[in-house]
Order: C-alpha cells, then sequence, then structure tokens
C-alpha cells in the first residue's frame, strides 16, 4: 500500500493551507485555503475583475494544485478542518478540478461554505457534514474520524486520517483552551484512544511563545472590567476583534447588556459569521436589526446610535486598521459619525506582524489620537497553541512522525525543538511541493 504526504501549501508560510494524503491511490486533501494578504493585495490591484486560479497561483494566494495536476481525478475528498480563510476560502476557485471529490464538514463550516458559495454565485459542491465528533468512512481504505477542538471560531476539528498502515493527525490549527465561552473543551480523552498515530502534522503558529495559551474566559473577564471601568464616563464605546471570533462577539454582547447598554455589529465580515452561527442555532448574538451588512443599513443604525450613543456598543470591522473597513470610513468621515474625546475604541485583537497591518495600524491609531479618543489595545488571547500545549499533543498522540506546518520556518523548527526536548528526534519539515513516503 503507498502511502504518502506532500505539502502543497501552508508549509514554511502561513497560510493557503493544503496537505495531500495519498493511501492506496487515492488521494484527500486537508485544507483549501487562502493567503489572505497575498489575496488582498492582488484583488485590490484589480480591483473587483474575476481573477483566474493561474493568476491566483502565481502570486501565491492560494495553493499550487498544479504541483499534481495530472492525479486531479484520483482526489476523492477536500476536508476542510474549520471555516478560517486560509483554511477553506480557495474552494470556489479549486474545487472544479476535482470532479470526483465530496466535501467534507463540521456543520459551521458546512454552513460558511454553502453562504460563501451563494454569495460568490458559484456552483454549491456536495458537501457532507459530519459532527464535529464523529466517524465515516471515504473508501476502502480511508476512514476519517473528526476531534473537537477548541480554536477561535466555532466547530473545529483535528482531522484523524485511519489507515491499515496507522493514523494521521492533522491539527491545523488548535489550542487546548480549558475555559471556552461557546462549546466543550477539546477531546483528549479521544486522541488519548487512537494514540499511538503514525503521523501528526503540527500547527507551529504559537510555537515561540512560551507556556500556554490565555484562556476565551480570562479575555471575556479582562473586557468586564475595562468596560466596567469605563462605561460611566464613556459616551461612545467601540470594540473591536476578528469577524469570525464568536466566542468574543458572544462576549461582547454579554458585556453590554451588563453595563446596560446595547451591542450592535456593523459589517459585511461581521454579518457573514454571526449569520452562519445562527443559521445552524449555534448561539444567538444580536436580533437582526442591530446586525447591518450593507452601507444603507450601517448609515442608519450609525444615525441611531450617534443619537443616544451611551445606550450602545459598536462592533465593527477594521481591526487592522484597514483603510476601507468601517472603523476608518468613520475615521476619514466617510460614514457619518462625529468621535469625541469621550469615546474609547476597544482593540480585543492583536496586529497581525506584517508590514502592511503594522503600517495600517499606526496610521488609523494616529489618527484616533489626533481626534483624542481614547484607546485600549491587545485584550485578547489567540486561538493557536503555545509552546505547552504542542508538547502535551505530542505527548498524548506519541507520533511515529511528525510534521510541523502551518507557520514560516523558523516556528516550524521549534515544534521540532520542542518534540526533541522530550525525546522525540523525529520532526519532518517539508517544504512545498515536497513528499514523504511511509516505508
Ligand atoms: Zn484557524
Amino acid at each position: 500500500m503507498v502511502l504518502k504526504i506532500k505539502a502543497i501549501g501552508g508549509y514554511g508560510e502561513f497560510g493557503k493551507n493544503m496537505t495531500y494524503i495519498e493511501v492506496n491511490g487515492k488521494i484527500i486533501l486537508l485544507d483549501i485555503g487562502i493567503h489572505l494578504d497575498n489575496y488582498i493585495t492582488f484583488m485590490e490591484d484589480h480591483e473587483g475583475l474575476a481573477p483566474t486560479v493561474e493568476e491566483l497561483i502565481e502570486v501565491g494566494a492560494v495553493p499550487d494544485v498544479f504541483l499534481f495536476k495530472e492525479r486531479f481525478n484520483d482526489v476523492i475528498a477536500i476536508i476542510p478542518s474549520h471555516a478560517h480563510f486560509d483554511h477553506v476560502f480557495a474552494a470556489p476557485y479549486l474545487i472544479k478540478f476535482f470532479p470526483n471529490a465530496k466535501v467534507y464538514a463540521s456543520p459551521y463550516t458546512t454552513q460558511f461554505i454553502l453562504n460563501m458559495f451563494r454569495q460568490e454565485n458559484k456552483e454549491i459542491p456536495t458537501i457532507i457534514t459530519q459532527d464535529c465528533n464523529s466517524r465515516f468512512k471515504i473508501n476502502k481504505d480511508i476512514t476519517i474520524e473528526f476531534i473537537y477542538v477548541t480554536h477561535s471560531i466555532p466547530h473545529t476539528v483535528m482531522i484523524c486520517v485511519e489507515t491499515k498502515e496507522g493514523r494521521f493527525l492533522y491539527t491545523n490549527d488548535y489550542k487546548f483552551d480549558d475555559a471556552p465561552v461557546i462549546g466543550p473543551k477539546s477531546n483528549i480523552k479521544r486522541l488519548e484512544e487512537l494514540s499511538p498515530f503514525k503521523a501528526i502534522i503540527v500547527d507551529s503558529t504559537r510555537a515561540v511563545f512560551p507556556g500556554t495559551t490565555k484562556t476565551e474566559v480570562e479575555v471575556r473577564e479582562m473586557l468586564f472590567n475595562e468596560v466596567e471601568k469605563i462605561n460611566n464616563d464613556a459616551r461612545s464605546i467601540f470594540i473591536l476583534t476578528f469577524s469570525s471570533q464568536l466566542q468574543r462577539l458572544k462576549t461582547i454582547k454579554d458585556v453590554a447588556k451588563r453595563v446596560g447598554r446595547e451591542a450592535v455589529f456593523l459589517g459585511r465580515s461581521l454579518a457573514k459569521y454571526i449569520y452562519a452561527a445562527h443559521d445552524i442555532k449555534l448561539t444567538k448574538i444580536a436580533p437582526k436589526q442591530n446586525i447591518a451588512q450593507f452601507p444603507n443599513k450601517i448609515r442608519r443604525i450609525l444615525k441611531m446610535v450617534s443619537e443616544n450613543p451611551k445606550k450602545y456598543i459598536i462592533v465593527t470591522t477594521g481591526h487592522q486598521g484597514e483603510p476601507t473597513a468601517n472603523l476608518c470610513k468613520i475615521v476619514d468621515g466617510i460614514l457619518d459619525y462625529p468621535l469625541k474625546n469621550d469615546d474609547w475604541i476597544i482593540f480585543s485583537c492583536t496586529v497581525i506582524p506584517n508590514p502592511v497591518s503594522v503600517q495600517n495600524r499606526k496610521i488609523l491609531e494616529s489618527k484616533l489620537a489626533q481626534k483624542k479618543v481614547n484607546i485600549l489595545k491587545d485584550i485578547h488571547a489567540s486561538g493557536h497553541a503555545s509552546h505547552d500545549e504542542i508538547k502535551k499533543l505530542i505527548e498524548v498522540t506519541k507520533p511515529e512522525f511528525i510534521f510541523p506546518s502551518a507557520a514560516d520556518k523558523p516556528f516550524e523548527q521549534e515544534v521540532a525543538k520542542i518534540a526533541k526536548s522530550i525525546n522525540y528526534n523525529n520532526s519532518i519539515i517539508l517544504e512545498i511541493g515536497k513528499e514523504h513516503i511511509f516505508e
């Protein structure tokens, strides 16, 4: 039986995740994501013109599937681990190459994919929805098991690929959060039961950070405290976070309620993720009248808020200082909402460490300072595992091989170092286009 892993995207880089696993002549693809910065830069340069797949590959916006172009018909399953852009958003561009593939996804991920294809006006692929802890057969040689893990978006799963020769575990992305705000803790018990694994593919995003990643409940407490402190004197309160961070959006809704305000959510991407959660009845973030997707409604809600700002908390897009997002439009006067020196902007996020985001946020913060608006920053927890959680993953799964992934090379090398510190000298750092055949 030929058993092979091949790095297509998300090795030695952050973004455009795709791992190819071949079992006895058939192929499954784990994740089908974009590289967000490369994608946005390309789309901005092309001013909305529909891109070709070749162009997207050339600029590094989607995984280079032509690395296995002679095998397209052998791909029988595409399995996104969760609904983040860098794990699922290349599907509308690439799925046409795989006529024999079905998509398998958890309920929230399925709903997000459906909404995404409808919005792009593309033909919806066959999607088979599976629970977050479930086991299903792909063919006679491959059984998949979804194992629920905590991350920064609902219904994230680790994907166990079971073959006669052993089990593979794909862990992009996860953290072991002992106090999540939505959903249970990670299903570590199941990982223990399935252990030992033939190989694990490891999320290396935060490998260089010591200890464990902060929990969502800790962030919730921090936000409660900060907002309670400023609430009496603050006129408007804005809170900004990642649109897909549903746990944080729920926290903000609860924080608003606790201080006697009401949360409104303004922006297309926020609406997209919130409605996907409403559609599957996962959690209710806000009534429809408090969510605005398009400019007219955004203007209407902003007018309502400006007449009585102490009644609301405004959640909107633009946490990275993106020039076309709503917060920048407000600051630049494109959206009509006067900012004053008793207004507060809380960034419940970090700045993504790339030159574009760093520069955009700097510009935004200096404009806010000119208007004497008060700023609070970095009230945030990452969705990725730090040093101790990676160590725990290795200890629990007892892998024969370790493939660090989903980050720049130094981060992947750090995973190899963590493994070595507990006597696992079996890490293989794959480069894009390279493969490892299991003998
Ligand atoms: Zn993710």
